[in-house]
């Protein structure tokens, strides 16, 4: 039996910006929602500094999904902290179920469920994790104070962290595989007048090597005529992927890199199944928190329609 306590017009999966706007905007337009998210705020929560928010002229990531969170319950909608593990069909309607084993139903569904770090997948990356090898600079960054630290990435994400880093670090090398960085010009000019960042062009890591800890990393292109750097830490920050369990579970057709191909209203493939934020293939994959939001809002006006539609026929999704 359905226990009708457990029934929605709409479950958002996920709690980054894409699902909070949603939930912001599925209230506005009184659609009963919920939102289950395993992290409020994604990989934003990690950002030590976002400057191209509007209203925000500087924030850290934690203070503004805090921001979102507290619109969001302010409008009445817990955010659900647990995981959507397996999704099926009952009577017409979605079937979600929880890592926590709670069972969902609902008429749509918004998968928001974003990325995760990408890692070098180097043989031995995994026995580093923790003991020197970092995914987050804003979150393991205070325990390198006056130590040398290696930055990998080339993009927004290395030269935030890089930024970051330089400000408690003695030294911190910025090591990219091609001639130019890429990304913010912003960050790219703040990254090559930090006197503490020297960015190693043209170069990959092919080995972590350490006794319990990383102590120093291997090049594919000798520096300073040396194959090898010694460094106190080691932060990986090369983008990210997107999650896939429930992209393979609602069978949802993906783009070459494995993201939701969304039409212009973030409808996928998949009958009564939109997605939007870093997951999805939308906004010119141009992945930022404001294309994230814009994608939630765009999602749930489209999905106000087809609830609409259901009830009164007439109307165009
Ligand atoms: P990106 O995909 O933009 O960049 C990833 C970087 O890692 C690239 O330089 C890429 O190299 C490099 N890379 C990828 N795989 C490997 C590998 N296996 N080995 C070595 N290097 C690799 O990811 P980001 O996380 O930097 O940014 C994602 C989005 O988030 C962007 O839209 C960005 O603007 C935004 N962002 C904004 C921030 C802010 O403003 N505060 C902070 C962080 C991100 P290559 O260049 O050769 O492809």
């Amino acid at each position: 039996m359905i226990d009708k306590k457990n029934i929605y017009s709409l479950i958002i999966v996920g709690a980054g910006p894409a699902a909070l706007t949603a939930s912001i905007y599925a209230s506005r337009y009184n659609v009963d929602h919920l939102i289950v998210g395993e992290a409020i705020g994604g990989l934003v929560f990690e950002a030590h500094k976002i400057c191209n928010f509007p209203t925000e002229i500087e924030i850290k990531g934690a203070e503004l999904v805090s921001k979102m969170q507290k619109h969001v319950e302010f409008l009445g909608n817990p955010i659900i902290a647990d995981k959507i593990v397996v999704i099926d069909k009952e009577n017409n309607q979605f079937k979600l179920t929880t890592q926590s084993n709670k069972k969902l139903f609902a008429t749509t569904i918004l998968l928001a469920s974003g990325t995760k770090h990408r890692q070098l997948n180097l043989p031995n990356e995994k026995e580093f994790i923790g003991k020197g090898l970092s995914y987050c600079a804003t979150c393991d960054a205070m325990f390198y104070k006056d130590k040398v630290v290696a930055v990998i990435g080339g993009s927004d994400s290395a030269h935030t962290a890089s930024l970051y880093l330089a400000e408690i670090a003695k030294k911190v090398y910025q090591i990219y595989r091609k001639d130019k960085l890429r990304g913010e010009t912003s960050w790219i000019n703040q990254v090559e007048n930090n006197d503490k960042i020297e960015v190693i062009y043209n170069t990959e890591i092919i080995e972590i090597e350490g006794n319990g800890k990383v102590e120093t990393i291997r090049l594919n292109n000798p520096y300073k005529g040396k194959e090898r750097i010694n460094i106190d830490g080691l932060f990986v920050e090369i983008g990210t992927i997107p999650q896939k369990a429930l992209i393979e579970e609602l069978s949802l057709e993906t783009n070459e890199s494995g993201y939701i191909k969304v039409g212009a209203n973030q409808k996928t493939n998949k009958e009564k199944v939109w997605a939007a934020g870093d997951i999805t293939d939308g906004s010119n994959n141009f992945r930022q928190i404001i294309t994230a939001c814009s994608e939630g809002a765009i999602a749930i006006e489209n999905i106000f329609k087809f609830l609409q539609n259901k009830k009164s026929p007439s109307l165009s999704v």
